[in-house]
């Protein structure tokens, strides 16, 4: 820490996807910064933003890309999943819209990127549990059918969002080292 000059053993690049102001910059702003604002269309126009961690001994710099209010126009381009060794799938488990969605933006996804993908659903903000429309087995089920890890997480709450970072950087990190 405080060693700027560290080499970098890997860099992995994620993308967030997934419907508009289900928290996607949020996410990203907690993990890469410990940040959370309520009106966070001030960061729109940021591309990725980076986190260097240790894993395995190793310094991985994941590079973690979001839309950047870009799925509003169905304008999420091929050269936003090139390169991409991960993804995050995420819905707000307060909008069943936004968990219907995922099946069109996981064809998308497939489409697009490598085969190897590592991909991650998120239930994003657990923290809103009075108003929940999809129960965690629905998404559990959906996962396992499709193939993908799963979590849910509060970005505002700060519940699970390392998690959800270190585990997919981790699985990543297993296929490719
Ligand atoms: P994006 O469009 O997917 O990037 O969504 P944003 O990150 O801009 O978030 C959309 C809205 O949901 C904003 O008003 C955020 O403050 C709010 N939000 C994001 N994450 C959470 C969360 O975990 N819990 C709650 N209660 N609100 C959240």
């Amino acid at each position: 820490y405080g060693d700027y000059s560290q080499k970098i053993d890997y860099v992995f690049k994620v993308v967030l996807i997934g419907d508009s102001a289900v928290g996607k910059t949020q996410l990203l702003a907690r993990f890469a910064r410990n940040e959370f604002s309520i009106d966070s269309k001030a960061t729109i126009g940021v591309e990725f933003q980076t986190k260097t961690l240790i894993i395995d001994q190793k310094t991985v710099k994941a590079q973690i890309w979001d839309t950047a209010g870009q799925e509003r126009y169905r304008a999420v381009t091929s050269a936003y999943y090139r390169g991409a060794v991960g993804a995050m799938l995420v819905y707000d488990m307060t909008k069943r819209q936004s968990f219907d969605h995922m099946a069109r933006w996981l064809e998308e996804l497939r489409g697009h990127a490598d085969k190897n993908i590592v991909i991650m659903l998120i239930g994003n903000k657990c923290d809103l549990g009075s108003l929940r429309a999809i129960p965690t087995e629905d998404a559990q089920e959906f996962a396992q059918r499709e193939n993908l890890f799963f979590m849910e997480t509060s970005a505002l709450e700060s519940t699970n969002v390392e998690t959800a970072f270190f585990t997919i950087l981790t699985e990543i990190y297993g296929i490719i080292s």
